[in-house]
């Protein structure tokens, strides 16, 4: 019985996992949000959301090939994940997307916790065996504050727009409000 229970136990936290880098799924996000919005509503605790996409991806896959790209996915996200602490909550939510939920924060920090992040991935670089020259990522970043009431989507929605607007530039965050 406590085998078949761990068992069970493990193929939950399986599910809730990505594979390729370890830390939570979109599935797992989908939860987290939810939790996060509960609180809001019950505690009325802000919460803010971070849309992170790398910069110019596909060009790593095409240059050093389709394990490399894993690589680098996993070293972003092991870097995401230093930075985020206590009930922060940190996800892989597609290809090369990761989101961050910040929680009981004010939109201006947000903004100064996503640039803190975007100038510590630019700051840094991978060396890639068999290559000379370093490899340097950036990430476009796009934050947006939970409005108590609105659905998931519609916070998603805004942080992906000004996500979009980052991608303008590159290797930049914008708020919501800065569009
Ligand atoms: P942008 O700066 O506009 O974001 O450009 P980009 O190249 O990062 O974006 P694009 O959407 O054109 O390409 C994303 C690439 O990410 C294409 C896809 O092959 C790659 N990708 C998605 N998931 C994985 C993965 O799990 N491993 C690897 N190696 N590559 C992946
Ligand atoms: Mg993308
Ligand atoms: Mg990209």
């Amino acid at each position: 019985m406590d085998k078949l229970r761990e068992d069970l136990k493990n193929a939950h936290k399986l599910a809730k996992t990505d594979s390729l880098t370890g830390i939570p799924n979109r599935h797992s996000l989908d939860e987290m949000i939810a939790e996060h919005i509960e609180l809001a509503k019950t505690k009325a605790e802000t919460f803010c959301m971070l849309v992170i996409d790398l910069d110019h991806f596909k060009n790593v896959n095409d240059k050093y090939g389709h394990l490399v790209g894993d690589t680098t996915l996993r070293y972003i996200a092991k870097l995401l994940d230093a930075e985020t602490k206590g009930h922060d909550r940190i996800a892989r939510y597609g290809g090369e997307e990761f989101i961050i939920l910040l929680n009981k924060i004010t939109y201006d920090n947000a903004l100064r916790f996503a640039e803190n992040i975007r100038n510590s991935i630019a700051r840094k670089s991978l060396h890639i065996r068999g290559h000379k020259d370093p490899l340097h990522m950036t990430v476009s970043i796009g934050v947006a504050m939970y409005q108590i009431g609105e659905t998931q989507d519609q916070l998603f929605q805004r942080a992906d727009k000004a996500l979009y607007a980052a991608k303008a530039k590159r290797n930049t965050v914008r708020g919501e409000h800065q569009l």
